[in-house]
């Protein structure tokens, strides 16, 4: 049995340690692994595959950040050209970037059947990118790995046959278990950075809805500038974000705003485990704060992880006045949410995505590679 992966962007590289070594370990599996390029910078990429010892790809596509449209069409290009060439009997695609989009749709169009890690999120905002790469993979792949109950109900009511859909848990869930004791032994980031456990906010921002408009970017700046008044703001600046900065120049830091480039995994779990608050626009953070027990405010109108709201460990807070989202920040400090619910599994869901492919594997029809 024969995988090809899929990967691109920073947080595919973080879900597939640990499914990539479960299919390791798996007897006569063996998978092929696609990098399109679509993250490249040492930070965004490389740090992740030597941190998690993820194998190499074993193809790089070099496929640089363009246009939306230029840039998944070449995706789709190269990604087609590999397939042909290295015949898997399945692709696999995370999440919900252009490369899982160009991923499912070069694989679907030769009828290698489509395995979505992730699949079932939603924000209901087709306005947002990932959400388009999210339904249109949904709908073309073959079997879907639904990390919450939330996400199965979301794919039943968009009418996808329950035979379909597994729900496995979030493979996020994994990595953070796997890597949080490592994270705690190797990471000096606190001491770098003259940090004292639970006696700082951290923060991230990279959605386009939030770095496309200045009005937002500039928001979150002042409300950042208002936190760091009370406790140090640690900012890794994703590169997107840091390009879009650079341009709106009235955009000045208080000195208590930390800004870093982007960090490692493990160096971001510790960050993390240690934040008094987590304000962030990222889908991942917002889960990994969870595992953390550390409260986070979600800087957008709408979040995919639900549960998280109701479970009173998230909140939103849509970047449209600096005094509002810093009071929103500042009120989150110290508070608590339900520490029983088990939202995302019980940290199997590689295992379970494994088990279930090979389960499969035997019915599955011979490939037509014309
Ligand atoms: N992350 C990291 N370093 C950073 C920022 C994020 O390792 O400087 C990790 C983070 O811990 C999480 C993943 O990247 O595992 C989230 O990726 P991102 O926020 O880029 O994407 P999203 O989850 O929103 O798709």
């Amino acid at each position: 049995m024969k995988i090809a992966t899929i990967v691109g962007a920073r947080p595919q590289f973080i879900k597939a340690a640990v499914v990539s070594r479960v299919f390791r370990a798996t007897p006569d599996c063996t998978e092929f692994l696609i990098h399109t390029g679509q993250h490249y910078d040492g930070n965004m990429s490389d740090v992740f595959f030597d941190e998690l010892e993820i194998p190499c790809p074993d193809v790089h596509l070099g496929i640089r950040a363009e246009s939306q449209g230029a840039q998944t069409g070449r995706m789709i290009e190269g990604i087609e050209c590999v397939l042909l060439e290295s015949q898997p009997d399945w692709v696999l695609v995370y999440g919900d970037t252009n490369s899982t989009l160009a991923g499912a749709l070069a694989s679907v169009k030769l009828h290698i059947p489509v395995l979505h890690v992730e699949a079932g999120l939603r924000s209901f905002n087709r306005m947002m990118p990932e959400e388009i790469n999210r339904v249109v993979t949904d709908h073309v792949a073959e079997f879907l790995f639904a990390p919450t109950a939330t996400a199965v109900q979301n794919l039943t009511d968009e009418g996808i046959p329950p035979a379909r859909v597994q729900l496995v848990g979030d493979v996020m869930f994994d990595v953070a278990l796997s890597f949080g004791e490592r994270a705690e032994r190797h990471s000096r980031i606190l001491s770098q950075l003259k940090l004292a456990s639970r006696r700082y906010v951290l923060c991230t921002i990279h959605r386009a809805q939030n770095t496309d408009e200045p009005a937002r970017l500039r928001t979150i700046v002042e409300a950042l500038n208002r936190v760091s008044e009370e406790l140090p703001v640690v900012f890794p600046i994703h590169p997107r974000t840091r390009a879009v900065l650079e341009n709106l120049q009235t955009c000045v830091f208080r000195p208590a705003v930390i800004t870093l480039p982007p960090v490692g995994y493990l160096e971001m779990l510790m960050l993390e485990r240690h934040a008094a608050v987590i304000a962030t626009d990222s889908g991942g953070i917002q889960k990994e704060a969870f595992f953390c027990h550390t409260p986070c405010v979600t800087l957008r109108e709408e979040t995919e992880w639900t549960e998280l709201i109701q479970l009173n460990w998230n909140r939103l807070a849509p970047p449209t006045d600096g005094a509002s989202v810093a009071e929103c920040i500042i009120s989150a400090i110290g508070s608590r949410g339900d520490t029983e619910a088990k939202p995302y599994g019980e940290g199997k869901a590689a295992e379970r995505i494994a088990s279930f492919i090979v389960s499969r594997a035997h019915a599955a029809a011979p490939r037509d590679f014309r």
